[in-house]
């Protein structure tokens, strides 16, 4: 029987897995949202992954995880690993193309630049805070549009001339959309723009006074999009790689630190319904009011998550 070992990425949107074998290969792979519940979305995660393996002849014997609920679902699965998400992309991508310089990231809530040398992550940064940049931004404009998010990639690489948006932040972009749609902009001309200010506001937070080097490689959900890449080659002026995998990079990075842990135990798809308690509260802290939730075991905090600053963080000891 050969061996496999399983990479959990569990954040507030979007819930990632996959099965790799001992070359690495991944053997499995699944892609769900997380819909407020982690315990749960792990759970149909595990179904889907264990189907997948069937008949396969793997025997699963070691768990990473990352993401925001990480601790909360490592303890759940009993992980060998459990890492932060620049960790957890930086060895998927670096794993995949050991010459990257520089990984672009852009999920459905937040945005990451990692800066890679001599394959060592030497700088990074991330932006929890301004949704203008970011997947759910995108996906609630091709809504306002009346297009889909599959189309809006392909719809934007027809424009000959993008509009500007100022797309600062998500109410200006809105309101800016708007109005040109009112002007009379064709609907390709907008998208096209629209993928145009979400690199523009990448570039000038996440990557602002970050050194960035080719080779580039570009992932997280937002990667899928045609528009977004070619939009972010025409800003930095070279290729763009873009994995197939590329929204599974992070539980794939966990993956393989949990095959290089070199701790092995049979895993048990069937996880027990442990002990978990929640509790939920706002943040008093400023006017975001990010609803944080914690979970405890016996009393004591496993994990927090919902906080989109360091200012509302829970510390777990
Ligand atoms: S965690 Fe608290 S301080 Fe940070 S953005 Fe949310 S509400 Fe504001």
């Amino acid at each position: 029987m050969k061996k496999g070992y399983i990479g959990i990425d569990i954040g507030s949107i979007s819930t990632k897995g996959v099965v790799v074998d001992s070359n690495k290969k991944i053997v499995a792979s699944d892609y769900l949202w997380t819909e407020g519940d982690p315990m749960n979305a792990v759970k149909r995660l595990l179904k889907s992954l264990e189907k997948q393996i069937k008949g396969k002849d793997i025997q699963v014997v070691g768990v990473g995880t990352t993401g925001s609920a990480r601790k909360l679902i490592g303890a759940v699965t009993n992980a060998s690993v459990v890492k932060n998400e620049i960790t957890a992309h930086a060895i998927g991508t670096t794993t995949l193309y050991p010459d990257v310089n520089t990984i672009f990231e852009i999920g459905g809530q937040d945005s990451k630049i990692i800066i890679i040398e001599n394959g060592y992550v030497v700088d990074y940064a991330m932006n929890t805070l301004c949704a203008a940049g970011t997947g759910s931004f995108l996906s609630s404009q091709a809504h306002r549009l009346g297009v889909s998010v599959e189309e809006f990639g392909s719809i934007a690489l027809t424009s000959k001339q993008p509009t500007n948006i100022a797309a600062r932040c998500t109410v200006f972009a809105e309101s800016d959309l708007v109005h040109k749609a009112q002007m009379g902009h064709k609907k390709e001309d907008i998208i096209a723009g629209l993928c145009k200010a979400v690199v523009s506001n990448y570039l000038n937070n996440v990557g602002k006074g970050k050194r960035i080097k080719a080779p580039i490689v570009f992932q997280g959900g937002v990667s899928k999009n045609i528009g977004v890449k070619k939009a972010f080659e025409d800003q930095v002026g070279c290729e763009i790689t873009v994995d197939a995998n590329g929204h599974l990079m992070g539980a794939f990075g966990v993956a393989i630190l949990a095959q290089k842990s070199g701790i092995e135990r049979t895993f048990d798809f069937n996880i027990t319904a442990l002990d978990f308690k929640t509790k939920g509260f706002e943040c008093p802290k400023c006017a975001n009011h990010c609803e944080i939730m914690c979970v405890y075991r016996d009393n004591r905090l496993i994990d927090s998550w919902g906080n989109k600053c360091d200012n509302g963080a829970i510390r777990v000891n």
